[in-house]
């Protein structure tokens, strides 16, 4: 605590990302990464891109790379929002469609940033707990609320909701936003992108932090109906009005271009979930219908999730784990490579 601090800063509640450990080699399975690199043609474009022209501002407002995410999804650019890492695209749509008179709604388990945001930005909200299978009831969303969120698949729990779910969760609440957080909708669940046209009240938030292999650029976006993208350009324009530099927009604009090589990369990974999957249920683990480029996984009943957790450390495997009621007793467990993960599974079994 400083006398400096604002009101506001001594009751924030800072969100606290997985270790990046520095001095030490480890598997490193617990932020959700991706194990192979980016697509080749993103990583030439951005090394075509490091040049005398970095003395030169960025487009502020990104439109080859908005035309890319267009194309992608066969949208108009106008539809397209882009940000720092879907972390900050979130925070802007927090301050421009989420804070309202009326609380919030979010999952009891769910990305963790969620209540930071509304601490920093002063949103009340209220947490719906997700059923005894960590499933989204969309049931308990028909209720008054200034505005919804929810990561699909739903994150640490990797569980994906269908989207006829999501249409009823919509269809309930004409009057608010309703934020679907897709980070990792490409590895196997369906996106809400398809239902932007039909529902004004949707946005439909991605990173290619994950599928795209490019956290270490921060790059992620929004689609919706124009208004909608409208209201986050104008706070992102009384924010900052370069977020993204002008290698991020080559080197994401590429990624997104390359097709071919995402989906053979999301095919990869889905696999090795599978394999990961069976090799852990074989170890007596109880683990979460994953949807996502990580599996929830509960150990035996004579093993403790967070000893378990600090064992695997010791050994050189970082997975995650949330001292949280209702999950305290799981791991979260990224998809490396094959070899990465048959490693793991051998650490655990001499464990
Ligand atoms: N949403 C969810 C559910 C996440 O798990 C993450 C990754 N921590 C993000 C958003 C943010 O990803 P990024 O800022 O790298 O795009």
């Amino acid at each position: 605590m400083s006398q400096f601090w604002s009101q506001r800063v001594q009751e924030l509640d800072p969100y606290v990302p997985g270790e990046q450990p520095q001095n030490r080699q480890f598997i490193k399975l617990n932020t959700n990464e991706n194990p192979y690199p980016a697509s080749p043609k993103a990583l030439a474009a951005m090394s075509e891109g490091v040049g005398a022209e970095l003395r030169l501002y960025p487009d502020p407002n990104a439109h080859q790379l908005k035309q890319s995410i267009a194309d992608f999804y066969q949208l108009d650019q106008d539809c397209v929002f882009v940000g720092n890492g879907s972390d900050e695209v979130l925070a802007h749509a927090f301050v421009a469609l989420l804070k309202q008179q009326k609380p919030l709604l979010y999952p009891d388990i769910s990305y963790s940033f969620y209540p930071a945001y509304c601490k920093l930005f002063g949103i009340e909200a209220q947490a719906v707990p997700l059923t005894d299978r960590f499933e989204i009831n969309p049931e308990d969303y028909a209720q008054d609320n200034g505005g919804i969120i929810f990561p699909n698949p739903n994150a640490p729990t990797g569980v994906a909701l269908p989207l006829e779910a999501i249409e009823r969760i919509l269809q309930a609440n004409p009057q608010s936003v309703v934020l679907v957080d897709e980070a990792y909708i490409d590895f196997g669940a369906d996106s809400a992108v398809s239902l932007v046209q039909q529902y004004p009240n949707l946005l439909v938030v991605q990173t290619l932090s994950k599928s795209r292999s490019l956290a270490g650029i921060r790059v992620g976006f929004a689609i919706g109906q124009p208004d909608l993208i409208e209201g986050l350009e104008r706070v992102k324009n009384s924010f900052n009005s370069y977020p993204l530099g002008r290698v991020e927009q080559l080197g994401a604009t590429a990624a997104m271009q390359d097709k071919d090589y995402f989906e053979a990369c999301c095919q990869k990974i889905m696999a090795t979930r599978e394999m990961t999957t069976q090799a852990l249920e074989a170890l007596g683990f109880t683990v979460l219908p994953s949807s996502s480029n990580f599996v929830f996984a509960k150990p035996p009943a004579d093993q403790s999730a967070e000893m378990l957790y600090q064992v695997l450390k010791d050994q050189g495997v970082l997975v995650r784990y949330f001292n949280k009621p209702r999950i305290s007793e799981y791991l979260r467990i990224s998809i490396g490579t094959d070899e990465e993960m048959q490693q793991f599974i051998s650490v655990l079994k001499a464990i």
